[in-house]
């Protein structure tokens, strides 16, 4: 088996990777880069046998578009259900691959390659882990995960029947050189947002993205514990409609603490006719579900509503030096500090800026946030259970550090091969 990945071995994003056993060639993952200083992958790149994704973030999944015609696709059936709920409210055509779908711990092949996949605990929901066999070898792909959150579990199962004789793992480090400790669980982010609800006399915002599934369900819980109401946009509200496929336990707008924002003249999209039965009765249950905005005016104090940043200008109308309305910044905060907007004229982002620096009257300004990745001592609990005979950083910044922490530390290059039978 021939391992090379084509990008991603020294960034966080972009990741690409290419094993072939035979002649079946498969890709892991065809994502977009995240780092403007990312070198972009050759049409030839990705050309397969086939595409396995591991989750539905775009720094994974965001080139399945441009993947050549008939590649198949196999990722989880939720997951794309996500993708294409993103397209949808961008009015984007449907993904015109072919999906398969996968089922963690149902193995399946594709020529002479046996995948695994490993349902872990990450940010993006329906997120796996692949054991990929071929040619007597065992090579063990981490993906994106993490041991604190929501199903930890899963991450403590795989820590108690570890897959065995592992030659190779390719394992993320996004951590490394970041810390976590301020907010150490998904748990610790509930307690911050209750305890802000539970005092607020105005309205709290929470800036987050709307696939942060365990994000959403620690927002409502403290809505709950605080007797408060959660209000989301209306794609937020489709994202969470989506999960009603997998779980009865996250929140949707069908659940009375929820409510939805929109302006109906607006929303266009729900009501195209080509988009009509895939919808189904979602619109008049949305509409019948609306909080207005007099209503939020008159009574800010009972809401948490959650927010993008390009929607930002919308606090502007709560600012009130009696009373402050809070922001709540719930994403990774290097998101705000780096971004490449950062002195451009976006006056959604410069309005949340100010707000983070002290300078609106009636506005304030906390962090509450859990990383979707793991820590560097669950990192090392991990590969001490998984054991493998070598371990290749990937989806890191610093993978130069492997090395300090972990044993038998192979460091690629993009697009160096490595043969697993090699010894
Ligand atoms: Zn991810």
């Amino acid at each position: 088996m021939e391992v090379r990945i084509q990008r991603g071995s020294h960034e966080i994003g972009g990741t690409c990777i290419r094993i072939s056993s035979g002649d079946t060639t498969i890709l892991i993952d065809a994502g977009l880069p995240l780092s403007v200083d990312s070198a972009p992958l050759c049409p030839s790149d990705l050309v397969a046998d086939a595409v396995v994704i591991s989750h539905p973030h775009q720094d994974h999944c965001g080139l399945v578009e441009t993947l050549p015609n008939n590649t198949p696709v196999y990722i989880g059936r939720v997951a794309k259900y996500l993708l294409e709920a993103t397209r949808t409210f961008l009015r984007r055509p449907p993904l015109a691959n072919e999906f398969r779908y996968i089922t963690s711990w149902q193995p399946f092949s594709i020529g002479s390659i046996t995948i695994t996949p490993y349902l872990v605990d990450h940010s993006a929901t329906d997120s796996y882990a692949f054991l990929i066999e071929a040619d007597d070898k065992k090579l063990f792909y981490s993906g994106d995960f993490r041991g604190h959150g929501r199903k930890s579990a899963l991450y403590d199962n795989i820590i108690k029947k570890p897959p065995v004789g592992i030659d190779a793992m390719l394992m993320e480090g996004t951590m490394l050189g970041r810390s976590n400790s301020a907010f150490p669980t998904e748990r610790s982010v509930e307690k911050a947002i209750g305890t802000i609800l539970a005092e607020q006399k105005n309205i709290t915002f929470l800036i987050s993205s709307s696939q942060n599934i365990d994000r959403i369900v620690s927002a409502y819980r403290a809505c709950k514990r605080t007797g408060k109401i959660l209000v989301i946009d209306i794609y937020t509200a489709w994202v969470l409609e989506q999960m009603k496929h997998v779980s009865n336990n996250v929140p949707n707008i069908d659940w009375k603490l929820v409510k939805v924002a929109f302006d109906p003249k607006r929303a266009a999209t729900l009501r195209a006719p080509e988009n009509r039965k895939m919808f189904g009765s979602f619109y008049d249950r949305a509409n019948g579900n609306r909080v207005s905005g007099s209503e939020l005016s008159t009574n800010p104090h009972l809401y948490l509503m959650l927010l993008k940043v390009p929607a930002c200008l919308f606090m502007k109308r709560f600012a009130n030096p009696d009373s402050p309305f809070t922001v709540i910044y719930s994403q990774w905060q290097g998101y705000l500090e780096n971004s490449a907007d950062k002195h451009s004229n976006n006056r959604a982002e410069s309005f949340l800026r100010s707000i983070k620096d002290g300078k609106v009257a009636g506005a304030a300004f906390t962090y509450a946030h859990t990383s979707g990745h793991a820590t560097l001592n669950d990192l090392k609990r991990f590969t001490f259970a998984i054991n493998p005979k070598r371990l290749i950083p990937i989806h890191t910044e610093h993978a130069h550090q492997y090395s300090n922490h972990f044993k038998n530390v192979v460091e690629l290059s993009d697009s160096e091969s490595f043969l697993l039978d090699k010894e």
